[in-house]
C-alpha cells in the first residue's frame, strides 16, 4: 500500500493509480473470531478493548461489480467499534455469518475468522468494479456506512427501511480501520476539500445520524425556535446536534458531565448549559426504581435556563436517561433515539407521554440522501468536524478504549495511510473562509486539557 501512498501524496493521476497492483495483503485493526467468548461472565466495565483489537495483515479480498476499494488514508472510531470490540450485545461475528449464509458469493466473502471494523473514512479511490458509474480511480471521497442493496425494491423510498440494511464496518467486514476498504459505490461521498483527511474521516456516521435525527423529515423534523435538550452534547452525536439546532434557529440545551465539557459547548455557542454531575441527578433510586422528584429537579433546572420545556429531546444514554427524557419534553413534544449505552431494556412512565400528547420517534444512521446532505454542509463549511485527537492506526485499541471510558470529547481520529496529521487539504482559501478557529475548535480544546493536566501533576 505504500506504493498507492506514495502515488496519492504525489497527486497521481487515475492512470497511475490504476497501474499499481493491489497488495495480496493489507494491514487493517481486527478482531479474531477465537476471541469472541474472552468476556464471557465479565461485568461490562471490565471488558477492555485492548485485550481483542489486533494490528495485521489481511487478506485482500475480490470486488464486487458495484464495489470499490478504496485507499484508506483516515478513519475513526466510533461507539459501535467499542460495541464490537467487548462483544456487546453480540459477537459481530454472527452479523457476518448472517451475511455470509444470505446466498451470494460476495455476501460470503464477509464471513471470516476476522472481522476488520470501522464505519468512517476518508481516501481515494484505487479500483471500481465494472459496474460503477458516477466514481472513478483518484476520486477523493469520504464514506458512509448505510450498506444497502440498490436492487433491493426495500430500498427504494427510505433505504434505511431496506429489507437487509446493515452497518458497514459493523454488520460487515472491510470496514474503514484499514489500509484498504471495500465498500459500495453508493457509500461514496466527495471529500471536503478545505479538510485534512483525518477531519474529513470523522464525521460521516455520527454527523448524518444527528442530522437524520434533527434536521431530516425522517427524524424530529425540528422547526425554528424549538427548544432541544442534547444529551452527551460535545460527544460523537451531541457536538454535531448542538451545531444543527443552533443552523436552524434553534435554541440548544445541553448537557455534559463536567466544568471543561461545559466551557467547551460555549465555545460552540451553546448557552444553555448543564453538568449532569455537578448537579448530581439520580435518576434512579435503586436498579429497578426511578425517582421522579430527580425528574422534577431536571425539568426545573432546564425552564430555569430556557423559561420552557423541551420540544425534542435528542436521546441516546438509554436507560439512566429515558424516564427523565420523557418526562421532560414538552406537551407534544419529541423524544428522539437512536440508541442506548447505558442500557437498552427502557422503562419511563406512560401517563407523561400519553397524557401529554409525547411522541417517541426512532431514527438509525441515515440514507444516502441524508448522509450526502450532511455531507453538503459540511463541504461548505455550515458543520465543523469535531475530531479532538487523532491516533495511528497501531493503537486504535487505545482509541477504542478512550472511547469506552468517555475520555474524549467529539470525535476520535485515526491515520491509515496517512503518515501524519494535517494533510490532505485541497483548498486552502476555502478553510480560511470557514476559519480554522471553527474547524480546530475540538482539537484546541483536547490540546489544552492536555496540556493542564501535565501542568497539574
Ligand atoms: P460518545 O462520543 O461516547 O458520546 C456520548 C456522550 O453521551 C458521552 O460523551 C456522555 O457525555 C453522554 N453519556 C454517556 N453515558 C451517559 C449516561 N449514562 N447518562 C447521560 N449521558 C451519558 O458516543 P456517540 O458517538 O455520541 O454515540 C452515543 C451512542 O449512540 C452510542 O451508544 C452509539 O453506539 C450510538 N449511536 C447510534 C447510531 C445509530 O445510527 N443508531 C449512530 C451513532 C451512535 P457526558 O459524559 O459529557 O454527559
Amino acid at each position: 500500500m505504500q506504493e498507492f501512498l506514495q502515488a496519492i501524496v504525489a497527486g497521481a493521476p487515475s492512470a497511475e493509480l490504476e497501474a499499481i497492483p493491489l497488495p495480496s495483503h493489507f494491514r487493517a485493526a481486527y478482531l479474531r473470531r477465537e476471541d469472541a467468548k474472552i468476556f464471557d461472565g465479565m461485568a461490562s466495565k471490565d471488558k477492555d478493548p485492548r485485550r481483542t483489537i489486533k494490528i495485521g495483515e489481511i487478506p485482500t479480498p475480490e470486488i464486487a461489480p458495484d464495489e470499490v476499494f478504496v485507499a484508506v488514508m483516515a478513519s475513526s472510531i466510533n461507539f459501535n467499534t467499542v460495541w464490537s470490540s467487548i462483544f456487546e450485545p453480540l459477537s459481530t461475528f454472527s452479523f457476518l455469518d448472517r451475511l455470509g449464509r444470505s446466498g451470494s458469493l460476495w455476501d460470503q466473502r464477509h464471513s471470516q475468522p476476522f472481522h476488520v471494523l470501522g464505519s468512517d473514512g476518508s481516501g481515494v479511490v484505487v479500483r471500481v468494479g465494472s459496474a460503477v458509474r458516477n466514481w472513478k480511480v483518484g476520486d477523493k471521497v469520504t464514506l458512509h456506512c448505510n450498506y444497502v442493496d440498490d436492487q433491493e425494491p426495500t430500498a427504494h423510498d427510505d433505504s434505511m427501511l431496506a429489507s437487509h440494511q446493515r452497518i458497514w464496518g459493523f454488520e460487515t467486514n472491510y470496514g474503514g480501520l484499514a489500509e484498504l476498504a471495500v465498500v459500495r459505490a453508493n457509500q461514496l461521498m466527495p471529500k471536503p476539500a478545505h479538510l485534512t483527511w483525518e477531519e474529513a474521516a470523522c464525521n460521516a456516521l455520527t454527523n448524518s445520524t444527528s442530522y437524520r435525527m434533527l434536521v431530516s423529515r425522517n427524524g424530529a423534523n425540528m422547526k425554528q425556535g424549538d427548544v432541544v435538550l442534547i444529551w452527551g452534547a460535545t460527544g460523537g452525536l451531541g457536538g454535531y446536534a448542538v451545531q444543527y439546532v443552533l443552523n436552524g434557529g434553534g435554541i440548544p440545551v445541553g448537557v455534559v458531565s463536567s466544568p471543561e465539557k461545559a466551557d467547551l459547548l460555549r465555545q460552540m455557542g451553546c448557552e444553555a448549559v448543564i453538568d449532569r454531575r455537578a448537579q448530581g441527578y439520580k435518576f434512579w433510586k435503586d436498579e429497578h426504581t426511578q425517582d421522579e422528584a430527580e425528574w422534577r429537579r431536571f425539568g426545573k433546572d432546564i425552564r430555569d435556563l430556557v423559561g420552557e420545556d423541551p420540544d425534542i429531546v435528542f436521546e441516546h444514554p438509554g436507560r439512566e436517561t429515558m424516564g427523565a427524557s420523557v418526562f421532560v419534553a414538552k406537551r407534544g413534544g419529541t423524544v428522539v433515539t437512536c440508541a442506548a449505552t447505558s442500557g437498552y431494556m427502557i422503562e419511563y412512565d406512560n401517563r407523561h407521554l400519553w397524557m401529554k400528547l409525547k411522541s417517541i420517534k426512532s431514527s438509525h444512521f441515515a440514507n444516502y440522501k441524508e448522509a450526502w446532505d450532511a455531507n453538503r454542509l459540511l463541504g461548505k463549511g455550515m458543520i465543523q468536524p469535531i475530531l479532538s485527537k487523532t491516533f495511528d492506526l497501531e493503537h486504535v485499541a487505545d482509541a477504542c478504549n478512550s472511547v469506552r471510558l468517555n475520555e474524549h470529547e467529539g470525535k476520535i481520529g485515526v491515520l491509515c495511510l496517512a503518515p501524519e496529521e494535517n494533510m490532505g487539504v485541497d483548498d486552502p482559501e476555502m478553510r480560511e473562509r470557514v476559519g480554522e478557529d471553527k474547524i480546530t475548535m475540538f482539537k484546541r480544546f483536547a490540546a489544552g486539557r492536555a496540556s493542564a493536566a501535565v501542568k497539574g501533576k
